[in-house]
């Protein structure tokens, strides 16, 4: 189905971003330090966003893997997640090039940015409730910065739960589910996955077909919701 062409979006807002040496989460500013301590050649830092900025698509995970994008800094780049994720967009046309997990690999997204509901690097990949709540007002700030966004992709449930928090809405209304597709009070919709971490895939839980399943099903909605604009690399939703 072809869409229309999107309209000129609304000014987006100054985008806030934590600084390198971001304090605001003692415990994963400490882990930050023993990591730059360890390995100089690593980003070590609050990973920006990665994307397009006329997105229409905000692909949210949970945070920086300690070898993958706390390494090379840049969202899913260089652990297997990335592999998963970036493969389903380039099968929907939403990335153009080859990923090659580094952030110099020229990989461009078309349409979608990703991002993560905490921005440095976890101990075990486990953020804290009240780190997650400090790194709010960065995901919160990269959604208002992009006002031509329809639509969100969460990875896991902390993830979604952030975006909730993040557009000021309650969890209770909107509980997460893998393959759910929620309408939010703004017409806007949110995608529920599992994490397409190597041990959701090594498990089980969480197949490349599931996961395509959910763009898939997010595409097929958006596309046949009229006034909301979108693209792909093709500036259609075809998915095949
Ligand atoms: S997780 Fe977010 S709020 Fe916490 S230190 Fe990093 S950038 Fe700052």
């Amino acid at each position: 189905m072809r869409l229309t062409p999107p309209a000129a979006p609304a000014p987006a807002a100054p985008v806030l971003l934590p600084g390198r040496d971001c304090s605001l989460c003692p415990r994963l500013a400490g882990f930050r330090a023993i990591q730059r301590a360890a390995h100089a050649d690593w980003f070590n830092a609050p990973v920006p966003a990665f994307g397009d900025p006329q997105a229409w698509l905000l692909v949210v995970g949970l945070a920086p893997g300690l070898r993958g994008a706390n390494r090379t800094g840049r969202p899913f780049t260089g652990d297997y997640a990335g592999e998963l994720l970036y493969a389903t967009l380039a099968r929907f046309a939403l990335a153009q090039g080859r990923y090659q997990a580094r952030a110099d690999d020229q990989l461009v997204l078309c349409g979608v940015r990703i991002t993560n509901a905490v921005r440095c690097v976890p101990p075990q990949n486990r953020p804290e409730p009240a780190e997650i709540a400090a790194c709010r007002q960065f995901l919160a700030a990269e959604i208002a910065a992009s006002p031509g966004l329809r639509a969100f992709v969460a990875l896991g449930a902390i993830a979604h739960d952030a975006v909730l928090a993040a557009l000021g809405l309650r969890r209770a209304a909107f509980r997460f589910g893998h393959g759910a597709v929620h309408t939010l009070p703004d017409g806007r919709l949110l995608a529920d996955s599992y994490h397409c971490s190597r041990l959701n895939t090594n498990t089980g839980r969480l197949t490349a077909a599931m996961f395509e399943a959910v763009f898939a099903a997010l595409l097929e909605r958006l596309a046949v919701e009229p006034g909301r604009p979108m693209r792909n690399l093709h500036g259609t939703v075809a998915p095949s």
